[in-house]
């Protein structure tokens, strides 16, 4: 029987950033992973990470010739019909994401944290109840751990978070396929020099956006939707269009879901801790998750080191500070953002087009803050002015009464998100209470896969 004080399930970004940041503290990691090392992160060719996140996580930084792709930096989002620019300043940098997670693997490895590839979680190990460490299969072989702590960073199957009892204290729910948001990447090659893509393009009312690929003459062309692909099929029709794109000839495409739902309540329970795509810490504007996980996963560790430093049983109300500290420092915010875009998103292209040219909710600001994890903030003075704005929408005949109605709800859901998770219980004995209020709250503001290119 293994012992470690540390398992962790799944061996891409969350698995590998958590199992660094806990074996450079000295302790014991072992990292169970499902695939082999050779196919491990081959899901995804590109995906970005703003710069600053680097510095801001430690990370180690990709090289030329191997994981880095490119660098570039600024972007502008536009109106369904192709105006009215906002800006979105970050730096950000394209990775090869296969060479990245071996690079994060290799970092962790060099903290001390031991990684075994082709081995699959199949349960937890219990007693008295509690859990003890988990079961995996390897070469057909069962394996026992004990551990301290099982951390599930399995991504979208939460295989390890899916497999609790019912009432152990993280919910155990799937994430369903209309809580996926469903993203199809073109890799294309532009014919016209003049068109080759320095930076980013985006146009949120198709989900829609031109990003650089890593060649001069290549670019990305993603596209997201809510229920399936086919949706997305459709959407990137309705979208080429409206919006004249340079031509050129798609070279592959690539197809995957990042989870698009509110997080598990709490994240942690007796001896067990969820993160990554497993815990839905996706940004709700955007679905990205890699460095979105690291704010909780930086808390995680700290609280973990500090706590096995002083030993005894890891239990959930011990591990309670990861929840508080997360919800602070970016799970209120994302709750605000997921309830106000259920609203914002509900127009027509005509009135998306009226809202970037007035600057309605469509700002510069809105989209630094939804860059940056931050919360949407209107202020009295800007609400009035939105209001007239829109009213004045109304009365020309370009905005419906319905479009206001879900847009003012959207906003003001955005607040109750915000009061509400600011009322996050700072232990475990107004959970039960505050669960109440939360589910009534998530209830009320419908479905993020209602809203779609009308
Ligand atoms: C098309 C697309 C583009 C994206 N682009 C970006 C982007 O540019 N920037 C960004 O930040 N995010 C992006 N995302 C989202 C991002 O990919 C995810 O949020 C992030 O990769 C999730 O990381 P993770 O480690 O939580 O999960 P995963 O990357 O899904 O890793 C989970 C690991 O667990 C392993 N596993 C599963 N079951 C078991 C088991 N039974 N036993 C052991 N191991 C198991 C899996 O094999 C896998 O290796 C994109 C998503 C998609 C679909």
């Amino acid at each position: 029987m293994e012992q470690v004080d540390i398992l962790v399930v799944g061996a891409a970004t969350a698995g590998s950033y958590f199992a660094r940041k806990i074996a450079e503290a000295g302790h014991s990691v072992l990292v169970i992973e499902k695939l082999t090392k050779e196919s491990l992160g081959r899901r995804l060719d590109i995906f970005h990470v703003a710069k600053a996140d680097f510095a801001r996580f430690e990370l180690p930084l990709p090289e030329k010739n191997d994981d880095l792709a490119f660098e570039f930096s600024g972007g502008r989002t536009f109106s369904a019909f192709d105006r009215y620019p906002k800006n979105t300043p970050a730096t950000v940098v394209g990775m090869h994401m296969y060479r990245y997670i071996a690079r994060l693997n290799n970092w962790a490895r060099e903290a001390g944290a031991v990684f075994v590839y082709g081995a699959a979680f199949l349960d937890f190990l219990y007693e008295n109840g509690r859990i003890i460490g988990a079961v995996y299969e390897q070469n057909g072989e069962r394996h026992e751990v004990y551990a301290k702590l099982v951390a599930d960073c399995s991504g979208i199957p939460s295989v390890a978070r899916r497999n609790l009892p019912v009432g152990y204290g993280v919910e155990n729910f799937a994430i369903s396929n209309t809580e996926q948001f469903y993203v199809t990447l073109r890799y294309v090659v532009y014919h016209d020099p003049m068109d080759y893509v320095k930076s980013t393009r985006g146009w949120t009312y198709y989900k829609t956006w031109e990003a650089p690929e890593g060649s001069a003459d290549s670019a990305i062309l993603g596209v997201g939707a809510n229920y399936s692909y086919d949706e997305g099929e459709k959407v990137f029709a309705a979208f080429e269009r409206a919006v004249k794109l340079p031509r050129y000839t798609v070279k592959r495409i690539e197809r995957g879901t990042t989870p698009y739902r509110r997080p598990p309540y709490s994240f942690v329970a007796d001896g067990f801790l969820v993160s990554g795509d497993a815990a839905c810490l996706t940004k709700p504007s955007a679905g990205e998750g890699v460095t979105a996980s690291m704010v909780q996963l930086e808390i995680a560790a700290e609280v973990v080191n500090r706590l096995l430093d002083e030993g005894g049983y890891v239990t959930r109300a011990r591990l309670w500070p990861i929840n508080t500290r997360y919800v602070a420092a970016q799970g209120k915010a994302f709750a605000g953002q997921l309830a106000t875009l259920i609203g914002a998103m509900s127009s027509t292209a005509e009135e998306n087009d009226f809202f970037f040219q007035h600057d309605v909710i469509f700002s510069d600001k809105t989209f630094a803050a939804l860059g940056n994890g931050e919360p949407l903030a209107f202020p009295a003075g800007e609400l009035l002015r939105m209001a007239a704005v829109m009213a004045g929408g109304v009365f020309t005949g370009k905005l419906r009464v319905s479009t206001i109605r879900s847009l003012l709800r959207g906003m003001q859901n955005g607040s109750r998100a915000e009061a509400l998770y600011a009322s996050y219980p700072t232990n475990e004995s107004g959970y039960d209470a505050w669960i109440i209020r939360a589910e009534a709250f998530w209830k009320s503001c419908g479905s993020m896969a209602e809203n779609t290119v009308k």
